[in-house]
């Protein structure tokens, strides 16, 4: 036991233990760990077996298991491979250990009569059961009763085994045990602490183990709330430019517009220029499924900062859809007399710096752009306004990056990811959501079939007499890798096919290298209806809109997720004409892949995807957390683990009003992680 004046802080380096050089902490740092307490809490993610010594009568080949016996004889052997082989008997049958690395001193000390005690796998061998290269430890007389606790296993890293992590971790628990305590009576395992300890060397009971996971999810997602809760209202005690309702240019557009506003838009609308009024930072989510027309909302808050001389910078993930911003904005702003500017990473030199000058002077009142609009270099006039479109393709970090920028701007967040209400509730619990749940009318469900490889003739056949009676549509081209290259290949010789196979249509073909120039004028092709099918990447994926648009083949649909599926769909059936999509797979499906495509058939309801979604694969990639690489949770997994946000988030709330001590606690526990998360 550690004695008081060994103790160390949770927030000590792990260079503080003994035995830890630089080292080892770079190697322990690849696992996310530099302190005592990244140790503590870093759990095992399966446990072996250690708790009994299976008798020699008892081994079952491909198990792996703890033995104990005593050594019969070992000799070295010249077969095929020199090694080392030592009978070991136990009185009711015999193993034998090989191994084909070995030292003098290793061979040396394999004296028969002394015990030896292992772990490793059984198989058969020659001569009955053996384990290769087990874990072993030799004993003078008979070993002691094996553990009672099961023994962890750890996410390793090169060069660092679990069992080194397991010895670290046993050092970090004896030197810091009073710290992450919060206490809460009404759990089976009440105190934090306690369900930590357990994890690392728990009783053969799973059960109780299931339960003190549980306990320490909870502890982590309500960690994870308070966090989000605490920016929230640190937000709210910001302040930055109030923009009241001004010259009411919105009236004009919304008489120019040629639709009437879907009552979900108004709303909406109505609820983001009223943020807009107050001095206090606007953190608002726009969600809507893809279609729903979330576009012109976000015109009717630029034009409110427009009117107050203030800017907005309007972020999208690619460069398409950039591009189609700047022409829509330009088309409903520039009328109004406000500046719109598009600042991409593509740009020439002249043209970038004529548009960093007006940014600067504040002659481009709106500027769109791709994450190059959030670059160093880019000085804002006044900066009142980010608007992020389909958030879902940036991480939570891009997010919290637009706050460096100078004064904290209103926010934004749009995405066509429905979430579903209990995630939105726990991890954006520092937004207010709007959502827009209805379609523009006279939307007509586009209607999705699948079709297997084998006809493949038949469906260019029916895409020729579609577009020879005047439809358009997209033929999209995937590849297993997530590669621009290998896609661009794949849609090369996809246009070769098509053009091949349907003479007098015309094709264009589009991707993310095409140079600017091009890309506009094959849209533009597109939009006027010159190019009847477009061959494209899944650049396309999120926001191009041409109404007329109506026909989509994806090819290879089944290498797909159904948020991917359900945004390339969303292409289409934006008209008023009846859109199809057919779903072309290579068989035999898998059933994941099966399930997909048959949900797709079905439901054209992005929450109802989405849940499924959920279901299928974890909320990682719904969130975007995977597509970025982001680690938001220690140990919390969404997919298993969702169950637990609704009660996340009461018992938060009931902390924030009843004890905020424990509150404060669990902050520290998790929030090193998140802290960047909460800095305004
Ligand atoms: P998303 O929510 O997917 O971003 P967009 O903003 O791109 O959707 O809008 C999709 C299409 O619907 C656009 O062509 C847009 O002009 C049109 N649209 C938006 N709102 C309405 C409406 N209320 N009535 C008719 N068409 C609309
Ligand atoms: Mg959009």
């Amino acid at each position: 036991m550690a004695t008081r004046a060994d103790e160390r802080p949770i927030g000590a380096p792990v260079t503080d233990l003994p035995g830890v050089g630089p080292g080892t902490a770079a190697k322990l740092d690849r696992l996310g760990i530099e302190t005592l307490g990244d140790l503590i809490l870093h759990l095992p993610f399966r446990y072996q077996d250690r708790t009994r010594s299976v008798p020699f009568n008892e081994l079952e080949p491909g198990k792996s298991c703890l033995v104990t016996g005593r050594i019969m004889a070992s000799n070295v052997t010249f077969g095929r491979r020199r090694s080392l082989l030592i009978r070991l008997g136990d009185g009711l049958g015999t193993l034998t250990i090989r191994m084909f690395h070995f030292s003098r001193s290793q061979e040396r000390s394999m004296q028969p009569g002394s015990w030896m005690r292992c772990f490793g796998d059984v198989r058969i061998g020659p001569t009955g059961p053996e384990m290769v290269h087990p874990e072993y430890r030799l004993h003078r007389d008979e070993p002691p009763p094996a553990p009672s606790e099961l023994t962890p296993v750890y996410p390793a890293t090169l060069g660092l085994t679990s069992a080194r992590i397991r010895t670290w971790v046993a050092v970090a628990l004896e030197r810091c045990h009073y710290v992450v305590a919060s206490s809460l009576a009404d759990m089976p395992f009440a105190d934090l602490m306690e369900a930590i300890r357990f994890l690392h060397a728990p009783s053969n009971d799973t059960g109780r183990i299931d339960a003190a996971r549980e306990r320490v999810v909870l502890d982590e997602l309500t960690g994870h709330y308070l966090v989000m809760r605490r920016r929230q209202a640190l937000l709210k005690r910001q302040s930055t430019i109030a923009l009241p309702s001004g010259p009411k240019l919105g009236r004009r557009l919304l008489r120019q517009l040629g639709f009437r506003l879907t009552r979900a838009q108004a709303k909406a609308t109505g609820e983001v220029l009223e943020d807009l009024a107050k001095e206090r930072p606007m953190i608002r989510l726009l969600q809507g499924d893809v279609g729903s027309g979330k576009t012109v909302v976000a015109a009717f808050a630029a034009i409110r900062a427009a009117e107050r001389g203030c800017q907005t910078a309007i972020m999208a993930p690619t460069e398409i859809l950039a591009e189609q911003h700047f022409e829509t904005l330009s088309g409903w702003l520039v009328p109004l007399g406000i500046g719109v500017g598009l600042l991409t990473g593509r740009q020439g030199v002249p043209e970038r710096r004529a548009r960093l000058t007006a940014i600067r002077d504040g002659g481009d009142l709106v500027a769109v752009g791709t994450h190059a609009l959030f670059q160093t270099g880019v000085e804002f006039h006044r900066l009142a306004l980010a608007i992020i479109d389909e958030q879902h393709r940036f991480g939570v970090h891009q997010r919290m990056q637009l706050r460096d920028k100078g004064r904290l701007p209103h926010q934004l967040v749009m995405t066509a990811t429905p979430i579903p209400r209990t995630l939105t509730m726990a991890l954006y619990a520092d937004m207010d959501v709007s959502t827009i749940d209805e379609l523009p009318p006279g939307r007509l469900p586009v209607r999705t079939h699948g079709a297997a490889m084998s006809r493949r003739g038949e469906v260019i056949d029916r895409v020729r007499n579609w577009c020879a009676m005047g439809r358009q549509g997209y033929w999209v081209c995937t590849t297993i890798e997530e590669d621009e290259e290998t896609e661009l290949n794949a849609a090369e010789s996809v246009y070769a096919e098509l053009s091949g196979a349907m003479p007098g249509l015309h094709f264009g073909l589009i991707h993310g290298r095409l140079p600017q120039a091009e890309k506009n004028a094959v849209m533009a092709g597109f939009k006027a209806g010159e190019i009847h099918i477009l061959v494209a990447t899944t650049v396309i994926e999120v926001g191009v809109d041409v109404p007329n648009a109506s026909v989509m083949v994806i090819d290879n649909a089944e290498r797909l997720g159904l948020a991917q599926l359900h945004q390339l769909r969303g292409r289409v059936g934006r008209g008023s004409i009846q859109a199809t999509c057919i779903l072309l797979y290579e068989t035999p499906l898998s059933a994941v892949a099966r399930e997909r495509l048959a949900v797709m058939r079905d439901t054209n309801d992005g929450f109802k995807i989405a849940e499924k979604d959920l279901e299928l694969r974890g909320p990682g990639d719904i969130l975007g957390t995977r597509q970025t690489g982001e680690e938001t949770f220690r140990l919390a997994d969404l997919g298993i683990d969702r169950h637990l946000l609704p009660r996340a988030v009461a018992l938060g709330n009931r902390l924030l009003a009843e004890d905020e001590a424990t509150a404060q606690t669990i902050i520290d526990t998790w929030g090193r992680r998140d802290a960047e998360y909460a800095a305004v």
